[in-house]
């Protein structure tokens, strides 16, 4: 049986002489040894803090079960008070407890951890993503290839023509933007950093003002930045035909009933962004070679399929995608040996 409830391991993380403050959450190994990333950021408090842990760690474990991963889901999450902090000592400590889970989880970047910061996590740890890996690359080609199943889903052939706004011209939301344009699509994106805007807009995006994006009408909506993007009145009012975007959780809870009765398409994040998780997974549990990266590319290109999948069965039983997606994990977690690819 699944672990409905509470997570598998949670371990708290303090050193105040280096300043740090955090915790690891192990949701899931029933599939396989636990993948996800280390997230820095700041926090209102504790609470927030950990409950971010929480959630980021059960959205990967459900995130590998989709994909058809042998592996379960887990999350870090580093406090930052804005000061008092050695980062690379910080980094080193975690790798330690890393180490010291002996492959239980293998670590990885994500928001506020990116090359830099894992390089300090393998000085103490060999249970980390590997640095030859891509993560933001592969997370956009998953995205991409989730919105070729959405441009079917709204009736159109593909994105030229189509209106997509993108939210965060970061990592993933950059070449998500640029993959958008390259394929025919008018792009609508806003982002705080002026580089990033000028990045995308020498690309052809157009750059809008962050508070101006949510009264752009679009046939999709791409969440490129931080979760819960889409709240309530959000989710009540966006002017988006679809929403399909990396942003992990970025629904708050209640959006998809919302987005549901306004009959927007929503492809689940836990499906849209596992192109990193499926690269990950796949160079640890496997190797670095040309026939791995080709299976890798293929697997990616396969969210196309899950996402179409997915879509269909909500459509047909008439229910927002996401009670789909998480009957498929829950599924998947009672019978870990069915749809292993
Ligand atoms: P990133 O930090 O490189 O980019 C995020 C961008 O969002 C930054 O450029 C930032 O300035 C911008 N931003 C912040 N607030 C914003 C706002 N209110 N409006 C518009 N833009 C805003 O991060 P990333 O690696 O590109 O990841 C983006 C999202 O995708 C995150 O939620 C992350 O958890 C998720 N994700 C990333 C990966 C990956 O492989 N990188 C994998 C899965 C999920």
């Amino acid at each position: 049986m699944m672990n409905a409830g509470e997570p598998e391991l949670i371990t708290a993380l303090s050193d105040a002489t280096i300043g740090l403050h955090g915790w690891i959450v192990i949701d899931s190994t029933l599939l396989g040894p636990a993948f996800g990333g280390i997230r820095r950021a700041r926090y209102r408090d504790d609470d927030d803090a950990l409950a971010d842990a929480r959630r980021l760690a059960r959205a990967m474990r459900d995130k590998c079960a989709l994909a058809g991963l042998a592996a379960g889901g887990a999350k870090a999450v580093l406090v930052d008070r804005g000061e008092g902090h050695d980062w690379p000592a910080v980094y080193a400590a975690l790798g330690r407890e890393v180490e010291s889970l002996g492959g239980r989880w293998v670590c990885g970047p994500d928001v506020g951890t990116g090359a830099e910061q894992l390089g300090w996590v393998r000085r103490t740890t060999l249970h980390c993503n590997p640095a030859s890996n891509d993560a933001s690359r592969s997370t956009a080609d998953g995205v991409l290839a989730a919105m070729r199943a959405v441009w079917l889903a709204l009736g159109a052939r593909d994105a030229r023509g189509r209106t997509v706004v993108v939210q965060g011209l970061g990592g993933v939301g950059g070449r998500v933007a640029r993959g958008l344009v390259d394929a025919g699509a008018t792009v609508i994106a806003a982002d705080p950093d002026p580089d990033a805007c000028a990045r995308g807009r020498d690309h052809g995006v157009t750059i809008a003002a962050v508070d101006a994006l949510a009264s752009i009408p679009c046939d999709v909506l791409a969440p490129c930045a931080l979760g819960h993007a889409i709240d309530l009145e959000a989710a009540a009012r966006w002017p988006c035909r679809a929403i399909c975007g990396a942003a992990n959780n970025m629904l708050v809870p209640g959006a998809d009933s919302i987005l549901h009765a306004r009959g927007v398409v929503v492809v689940p994040d836990v499906i849209a962004s596992a192109g990193a998780v499926i690269e990950g997974v796949c160079t640890v549990l496997g190797h670095d070679d040309p026939i791995t990266r080709t299976r890798i590319a293929e697997r990616i290109a396969a969210i196309e399929h899950t996402t179409a999948s997915v879509l269909a069965e909500a459509a047909a039983r008439g229910l927002p995608s996401a009670v789909i997606a998480s009957e498929r994990a829950r599924t998947r977690l009672d019978s870990p040996r069915l749809g292993l690819r």
